[in-house]
């Protein structure tokens, strides 16, 4: 295996690398601040390729594979974890659909998610967290119809202003739990469905989360993804997808807090000189800069081997729970080498430090990437 990129790939990565540092990196303090993304930025982050980077050229997306998308998320996380949630979640319901549409749903859906509609995946429920199979949202067939009731939460890219569509998982049998569970497409514009309770968060606070409420809400049964039944399992496939984003977001957050320690250390000066001058911060930053590329290998390999169809539920819950425990140790170590500064808000630092808190809670938390992980040991996978 060997992630020697072509020129194709680097031109890709090359553009996010420049979109973040020239139109993020001026405005995330702001956004951050705000609890908002920039008016317009969504439309922007769409223009330029990145909400539609995983969708096939024949759908008006770019096509990348998953390791050119895994460094893009990388890129945007560096400087931006928010609007990086944006992309990692956006792209996780093309990659569904891609899988389960049929050809009207990927004509509409993909077309619309390439050009500024943004997607949104509903599996968590007030009591149904960790173990998602003890979700109750309910899908009765009416007719030619769905009609939804119940109560999804903690859903990213859909808020007060953000989210067009979402991929809810929801019981169409539920005598047969899992087995009864089905993907439905619900447009956000749909009667029945409102967005509820828009969290505020500690961090990764530009990026709407929010609740989704469904009151008999009327969906044609032409908006299932796959077959009904098959629901949990979409979910579950899609996830070890979901979790190489997540895993890509932990390593860009660890990424830009050593760039942060890289460059305070340098210009603080204590004892007449440089704190990176000492032997003890040099090797922070040391492990710091090991484990992140541990990381980031990690996460690539289990990238490239999805790229190629193979099943990585074990090497993606590796990536996800050792990338996002690192960005919460480097960043932590980053605001150790900033001192009292770095608990001031004037540091990207602080941010930072927030925003990586959130990636071992989801996508499944560390907890249970290592209930997968010894599930896959202890069975000899
Ligand atoms: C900012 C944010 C965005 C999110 N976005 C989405 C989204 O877009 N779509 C979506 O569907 N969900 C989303 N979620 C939900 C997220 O995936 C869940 O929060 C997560 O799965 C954990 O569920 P929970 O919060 O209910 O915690 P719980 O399941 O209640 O867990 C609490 C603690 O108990 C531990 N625990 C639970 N069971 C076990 C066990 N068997 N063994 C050991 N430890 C255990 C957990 O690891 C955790 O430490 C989001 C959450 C947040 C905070």
């Amino acid at each position: 295996m060997s992630f020697i990129l072509t020129k194709e790939q680097k031109m890709i990565i090359q553009l996010a690398k420049s979109f973040a540092e020239k139109e993020l990196a001026p405005i995330a303090e702001e956004m951050d601040k705000n609890a908002k993304f920039a008016p317009g930025l969504v439309q922007k982050v769409a223009d330029i390729g990145l909400l539609g980077m995983n969708i096939p050229t024949e759908y008006g997306g770019a096509g990348v594979d998953e390791v050119t998308k895994a460094l893009v998320i990388m890129e945007i996380a560096k400087v931006d974890a928010s609007v990086a949630e944006l992309i990692a979640v956006h792209t996780l319901t093309n990659d569904i659909i891609m899988r389960n549409g049929t050809e009207e749903q990927k004509e509409k859906y993909l077309r619309w998610g390439a050009t500024g509609g943004v997607g949104a995946f509903a599996l968590t429920e007030p009591n149904a967290g960790s173990d998602a199979a003890a979700a109750r949202t309910k899908a009765v067939v009416d007719g030619d119809d769905y009609i939804i009731n119940g109560t999804k939460c903690f859903i990213s890219n859909m808020g007060a202003e953000e989210g067009d569509y979402v991929i809810l998982i929801a019981l169409t049998d539920p005598a047969k739990k899992t087995k009864g569970m089905s993907a439905i497409i619900v447009d956000r514009t749909t009667p029945g469905f409102e967005i509820g309770k828009v969290e505020d968060k500690m961090g990764l606070r530009a990026a709407p989360v929010s609740e989704l409420v469904f009151s008999d809400c009327r969906v044609p049964r032409t908006q299932l993804l796959g077959k009904e039944g098959r629901g949990f399992m979409i979910a579950m496939a899609g996830l070890d997808g979901g979790r190489i984003g997540m895993a890509s977001q932990g390593v860009g957050i660890a990424e830009g807090a050593i760039e942060s320690a890289v460059a305070y250390s340098k210009q603080r000066v204590q004892f007449g000189k440089p704190i990176n001058a000492n032997q003890g911060l040099q090797w922070y930053l040391a492990d710091m800069a090991t484990r992140t590329e541990a990381a980031k290998m990690l996460t690539l390999n289990a990238a490239d081997r999805r790229q190629h169809g193979e099943d990585i539920g074990k090497l993606a819950a590796m990536a996800k729970y050792y990338a996002s425990e690192n960005a919460v140790w480097v960043t932590n170590k980053s605001l150790q080498i900033h001192g009292g500064y770095g608990y001031m808000k004037d540091y990207a630092i602080e941010r930072q430090y927030r925003d990586a808190r959130i990636v071992p809670l989801y996508e499944g938390t560390s907890e249970v990437q290592k209930m997968v992980i010894s599930r896959a040991v202890i069975n000899g996978k």
